[in-house]
């Protein structure tokens, strides 16, 4: 019988990976730049489509850390940034010497909440701190309320940072995520939907923004023969070698979103009808999920004492990794004080959710395991 590990969500080759790795070897573009670098952008920017440039940068965390650089962010601002993420999302904010100050999620998307937005920036402007801007995530590849977002967005003209590291390929209005924000971010960390071992991406409006990243992320150079500096640059280039993994996975995003949203649907069929059980679901027609992740909330006065956490031991007990959904991050010990606006629907969510094992290289004999597992904790 199979018993190896069944990951949460591990890498998933195509297949044309390593040619595009040779073709780098074969040449010598070994190093944060070269032709795999260039045509991996071109695929994002054909995959985004809406005129979007794309920069390829060393991770999802660096390409926040420059995204606030460019909107703008210094130290002693404030920064809104939804709570119910992952800790990546706001780093960046204190990297700059910015403070972060958190938001609620609401219930029908888990995203930034428009009404504890507004809340917030009411209360911090009436405290004489304009926010400098606000950071909304596609948690596990569900779409964020845009329209209420954005429009909260213009009328105190604070910009948005999309954070769309977990929602590659999904879907808002027609309109790619990492498409929506002032700026986009994606993440191609070894358990995204497509993965470049590591790396990350911003999206931009302008062709002069994307170079001016590209100049930030590679020190700053001056245009002279020798070193010259006029201004704080960074190490953040991606390199040609994971540039070449990631033209390999652009081949099959398309094939992946699928399979994602297939391995959604084998949960949906096999827990929804189980007593106080809810898969996580899109809200409205206009709002497609990548379904990076699928996520259930278990409603404990529903389902005779059965836990998400109970659930996660059975699955460990099988060797087979699922885990609770993000804690929120002004619940983490080195947040404890920063402010938070909202109620308790994100520490709801952390309290009664789990993540379950979303790998689109499932085999059958995988979704036979992980069945078995829910049935016999469910019986
Ligand atoms: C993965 C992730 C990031 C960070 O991306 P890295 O490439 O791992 O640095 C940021 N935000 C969210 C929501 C993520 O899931």
């Amino acid at each position: 019988m199979d018993t190896s590990k069944i990951w949460l969500s591990p890498p998933h080759m195509g297949g044309k990976e390593q040619q595009y790795i040779n073709e780098a070897f074969l040449d010598n573009w070994i190093a944060p730049l070269g032709p795999n670098v260039n045509f991996f952008e071109q695929q994002l920017e054909a995959f985004m489509g809406q005129s979007r440039f794309v920069a390829a940068l060393s991770s999802g965390t660096a390409a926040l850390h420059m995204a606030l650089v460019l909107l703008g962010v210094k130290a002693g601002d404030e920064v809104l940034c939804q709570s119910f993420t992952f800790t990546a999302s706001a780093n960046p904010i204190v990297y700059l010497g910015a403070s972060p100050v958190f938001i609620d999620s609401e219930s029908e998307s888990w995203n930034m909440c428009p009404l504890a937005l507004e809340a917030a920036i009411l209360a911090r402007l009436n405290a004489g701190k304009k926010p400098a801007a606000i950071i909304a995530v596609h948690l596990y590849g569900m779409p964020y309320k845009h329209d209420e977002i954005s429009a909260i967005a213009e009328k105190y003209d604070i910009p948005v940072m999309e954070d769309s590291a977990e929602a590659l390929g999904s879907i808002y209005k027609n309109k790619p995520c990492g498409t929506l924000g002032d700026i986009g971010i994606l993440s191609f960390n070894g358990n995204k939907i497509i993965t470049t071992s590591g790396g990350g991406a911003m999206v931009v409006k302008e062709q002069a923004v994307k170079q001016h990243a590209i100049f930030l992320a590679t020190q700053a150079r001056d245009n002279a023969p020798h070193y010259e500096h006029s201004q704080i640059g960074y190490n953040y280039r991606m390199s040609n070698i994971c540039a070449g993994i990631g033209c390999g996975q652009m081949e099959v995003l398309p094939q992946r979103v699928i399979q994602k949203r297939e391995i959604h649907s084998f949960y949906t069929a096999l827990l929804d009808n189980l007593p106080g059980v809810e898969v996580f679901k899109e809200y409205a027609t206009h709002s497609l999920s990548n379904f990076w992740l699928t996520t259930i909330t278990i409603d404990t006065k529903k389902s005779s004492g059965r836990t998400a956490e109970g659930l996660r031991l059975a699955f460990e007990a099988e060797n087979i990794e699922a885990r609770p959904l993000w804690k929120p991050l002004h619940l983490q010990p080195v947040f404890k004080n920063a402010l938070y606006f909202g109620e308790k629907v994100a520490e709801t969510l952390f309290n009664t959710g789990l993540c379950l094992p979303s790998g689109t290289g499932m085999t059958d004999i995988h979704k036979e395991r992980i069945s078995s597992v829910i049935l016999r904790y469910f019986n």
